[in-house]
Formats: structure tokens, sequence, C-alpha cells
């Protein structure tokens, strides 16, 4: 065993068993964990130590993933995969955690054929087949109060795209449950998505400070018009970290992501609020 892993425990080959104080301090701030029952909490924790044991973290430019900063990605990567199972993030094992930003390198290629050279900042990566790459700056503002977006959350964000790759290029669409209807998800997934270019489209043909105040009440990170699968990778974040903001506003949405991620994170609010009102 590693020394970083020396408050942890192996249990026979799969797992680590995380300690629980750790885990409290750790997973304390995230959204996502409002409403939780304590043994889903339990089970989440279970699927972390399988995760860890599973993954490796390679932090860049002197960064040292802590223990505290693994148990950190690990808790917000297996949320998406509680009622699924950890397979779903088989097939490769690097996660590569910057302190920041970064901005690599990438060749792209215009309508008329001109090759650009570009280097956008980016809070995180999912590569098909490859690793994950993380920002721990973006990582630390996601999921709470802090997040620059609501609802934002980089890791959620990237791991919906380990999903969505499942089955090849992401396209906004992964394997689905046996049950489930594909042109259904299709049709629903469509509708939204050209509904929210819309809105963002009038938002941004707005001026100045009006603009971004158009932006920021929309009920989901504006990033996701960019693309369909970035849409679905920005509507799984909202459907863990804001589903009292995603429902309302995307039903259909919400009922697929439900039927998918086999949670219902609007319910488990719900409840989680008539249980503290009850004890306060
Ligand atoms: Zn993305």
């Amino acid at each position: 065993m590693s020394p970083v892993w020396s408050w942890l425990r192996r249990r026979g080959r799969a797992a680590f068993s995380i300690d629980p104080g750790l885990w409290k301090s750790a997973t304390a701030p995230w959204l996502f964990m409002r409403g939780m029952q304590p043994v889903d909490t339990e089970r989440l924790r279970e699927l972390c130590g399988r995760f860890l044991a599973a993954k490796r973290f390679s932090g860049t430019h002197g960064l040292e993933v802590s223990d505290a900063m693994q148990v950190q990605i690990a808790a917000q990567a297996c949320i998406l995969v509680l009622e699924l199972g950890i397979e779903w993030y088989d097939g490769w094992s690097e996660i590569i955690v910057y302190p920041s930003q970064f901005a690599p390198e990438r060749e792209e290629v215009d309508e008329a054929g001109v090759v650009h050279f570009t280097r956008d900042a980016m809070a995180g990566e999912a590569w098909l087949g490859g690793p994950v790459i993380l920002s721990y700056e973006d990582v630390a503002l996601s999921g709470n109060a802090r997040a620059r977006v609501a609802g934002y959350n980089v890791v959620i964000h990237e791991f919906a795209h380990k999903l969505d790759m499942l089955n090849g290029d992401p396209n906004g669409c992964p394997p689905l449950h046996r049950g489930m209807d594909a042109s259904a998800w299709k049709a629903a997934f469509h509708a939204a998505y050209r509904d929210f270019c819309g809105r963002v489209e009038a938002a941004e043909r707005l001026r100045g400070r009006r603009a971004q105040d158009a932006l920021d009440a929309l009920p989901i990170d504006p990033y996701g018009a960019e693309s369909a699968s970035e849409f679905f990778a920005v509507v799984s974040e909202a459907f863990f970290e804001t589903p009292e903001l995603l429902a309302p506003a995307y039903p259909a949405i919400y009922g697929e992501l439900r039927s998918f991620y086999r949670q219902d994170p609007a319910a488990r609010l719900a409840m989680g609020g008539r249980r503290d009102s009850a004890s306060t």
C-alpha cells in the first residue's frame, strides 16, 4: 500500500475503506449531498473506495493530489454511478489534476480548410478511452455556494462525458437501459437543446450588463448551448446539483435523466427538506 493511503484500509483487492472523518469533511460542501439518506451516503462512500482503488491520480506543475482532494473528486464522480455501478467507469484509469485551468495547444481546421492553432483555457477534459483531466481550482469552485454558475460542477461534467463515450464519440446519448426509449430520449433532448440555444442567443443579443444578467438567470450553464454532447454534460451537472431548477425548466429532460441515472435528486431534496424542517 502506498503511504498516501496510510489512512485507508484495503478491503480485499478491489476497494479502499475511506476514513469516516475525512469522508464527512470532504463531502460536506457538495450540493448533491443534500437530502441524501445515511444509507445512500454509506453506499456512495463504499463506491468511492472502489473507485479510488481502480483509478490513479497524477498532479501536474508540482501539485500533490492530497487524500482529501482525491476523495472530493471520487465522491463527485461516483454520484453519477451510484445506481449504475462502478463498471460504468471501466476501460481507463488515470485522472490528471492541474492546479488551475490549462490551455493545451490544439489544431483546428475551419470550413475553408485552413488550419488554426488554438490555446483555449479549459477547466476539464475527458478523453475517449483515456484520462479525465481536471483543474483543481475549478473542482474546489464546483458544486457549492461559491460556484461561478448555478449547478456548475466540472467533475460531474467530465464524468458525464465519460458515460456518453461508452458508445463512441460523445453525442449526448449514452447507452440507455433496457426499457428506455431511445427515440423519446432523442426527441426530449432535441427539443430542449433547441429551446435552450434560443434562450442563450436571445440573452446574448442584449447589451452590456443586461446580457450577463439574462445569461445568469438561465436555469443551467449557458455552456450547454455549445453542442448536444455539452448539453448532456451540463444538464447532468444540473440534475445532481440544482434539480430544483432543472426539473421545472425542462421536465422531459429531468425525467429521462431520472431513468438513466436511476436517481431522483429533486425528490431527495424535497424529502430532505421535510426531514430538516421536522427536526428543527
Ligand atoms: Zn464538456
